[in-house]
């Protein structure tokens, strides 16, 4: 059965078919460490841990690398404006090394409690300095870059395929809306090499051929990809948004600099997660964390079940009601699955059906409906193991007890209840029973005492 990904390069959907047989080098584009991580990009590292775990389904080993952004994105994807990380250090009055690590780290448990596997390398920006200016000394040497005042530009307008990812159409970028481009000399240029105002100006800064300064964001992923990947590789990933700028410049200069065409051979990307018809995004607020959700009262693996909903590419509204109903559904599926006895064979008519709908461009809500067929089939057989193989894919513990935590105020509600019932307080009892079910939560009378479930 043949792995089907729609190639943004191409605008098809094509048989993925790797340099390298059986090994797979995929560069997922990851997070600017400056603020949390909300649900928007997370639904970003579900669609890429999908991806991953479909590929391993399909039994190549990917070498999968993901940076970690922690200098030289600026506010505008088009090099002008503050560096993120700098504005957030000058915000907390704190060292950007510390920004970074603080977001980082509270990413990464986010990142686990939504059962993702990590990539092999988690490769930060400031980490590969000399990397990075390594390769812009290699665009010098061939003729493609020239200094203003304040950096080091690519200069777009030598390459004749430039825009080819985005299908940019320079002309009428050319003729278009007049915009200050400063000393640049096309629209399309950009930073490789910053050159600091004044040194010490700001708290990260590297000396170079050019002057302290810092480096490109879009050179960043260009240095850290073919070290650990290679001059050519099989996959790179990220958001849609990056389509026109970041990965259009990441092409140029790799292209120019490796002098492999094309740089990548599939380009996929992912749709935003959405609330009220809008992008999620940092700038406005960024509407939930992972935290946030939970003390809701949501299981993380509920957001992964949403995500899991609507096909990678399409945009997914994000509403509590939405997720509401996923939790539902959820809780539902491992309810029935709890009670399901294994019988040691292995349910080949609906996995196979599985394997179909994830190999055909990753269309995982037919995958999901290829699982609910098998749970409510009373007469299939083989339930256990196809939905451990299943599992594998949708990453959702499908199998694994739960282990409901109590909060302590429940738990001291259901002991008041009990001491009601001793004490023949029926009335009471029932209140107690009612308030518990509204805060979530169900209590079953046992032969001795009570068990408290989550609704
Ligand atoms: P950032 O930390 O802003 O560099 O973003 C990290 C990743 O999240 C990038 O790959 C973005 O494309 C992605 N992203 C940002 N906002 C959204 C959104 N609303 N929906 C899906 N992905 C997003
Ligand atoms: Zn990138």
């Amino acid at each position: 059965m043949q792995l089907k990904l729609y190639n943004t390069l191409t605008r098809k959907k094509e048989v993925f078919r790797p340099i390298k047989k059986g090994h797979v080098g995929m560069y997922s584009c990851g997070p600017t460490v400056y603020w949390f991580q909300h649900i928007g990009n997370l639904r970003t590292y579900i669609s890429n841990d999908v991806l991953k775990r479909v590929l391993e389904f399909n039994n190549y080993k990917v070498k999968h690398i993901t940076n970690v952004t922690d200098v030289g994105h600026l506010t505008s994807d088009a090099d002008t404006g503050e560096d993120k990380m700098e504005r957030a250090a000058k915000k907390e009055k704190k060292n950007a090394s510390e920004i970074a690590q603080f977001y980082f780290q509270t990413f990464l448990s986010d990142f686990k409690k939504l059962n993702l596997i990590e990539p092999t390398i988690w490769s930060w920006a400031t980490k590969h300095i000399q990397e990075q200016i390594k390769l812009i000394q290699e665009l010098e040497k061939k003729g493609y870059t020239y200094q203003t005042k304040d950096g080091i530009y690519f200069d777009s307008s030598k390459l004749k395929d430039y825009g080819k990812l985005a299908r940019l159409d320079l002309t009428k970028i050319k003729a278009g809306k007049r915009i200050d481009i400063g000393e640049k000399k096309n629209k399309t240029d950009f930073a490789l090499w910053k050159i600091s105002d004044k040194s010490g100006q700001r708290q990260q800064e590297w000396k170079s051929p050019w002057g302290r300064g810092f480096p490109g964001w879009h050179l960043e992923c260009s240095a850290m990809a073919s070290k650990y990947l290679g001059k050519q590789f099989d996959l790179h990933t990220g958001g849609q948004e990056h389509i026109p700028i970041h990965h259009t410049n990441e092409i140029a200069q790799s292209e120019t600099a490796f002098g492999k065409k094309p740089w990548v051979k599939y380009w996929v990307h992912f749709g935003w997660l959405l609330s009220k018809g809008e992008k999620v995004s940092k700038s406005k607020g960024g509407l939930y964390t992972i935290s946030e959700l939970e003390k809701k009262g949501f299981n993380p693996l509920a957001f992964r079940y949403l995500c899991l909903t609507t096909h990678y590419k399409k945009p997914l509204n994000f509403s509590l009601e939405n997720l509401e109903k996923a939790s539902e559904a959820y809780n539902r599926l491992k309810n029935i699955i709890s009670k399901i006895k294994n019988d040691k064979k292995t349910n080949k008519k609906y996995l196979k059906e599985f394997q179909e709908a994830i190999n055909e461009d990753l269309e995982m809500s037919k995958a999901l409906q290829a699982l609910w067929g098998l749970i409510r089939n009373e007469k299939s057989e083989g339930k256990i193991n196809a939905i451990k193989e299943m599992d594998k894919v949708l990453g959702l513990d499908l199998l694994k007890k739960e282990k409901v935590s109590v909060p302590k105020e429940i738990k001291q509600l259901a002991d008041q209840r009990e001491k009601s019932r001793k004490e023949k307080k029926w009335k009471e009892a029932d209140e107690l029973r009612d308030k518990i079910y509204k805060l979530g939560y169900i209590l079953e009378d046992k032969n001795k005492g009570f068990i408290i479930k989550k609704r």
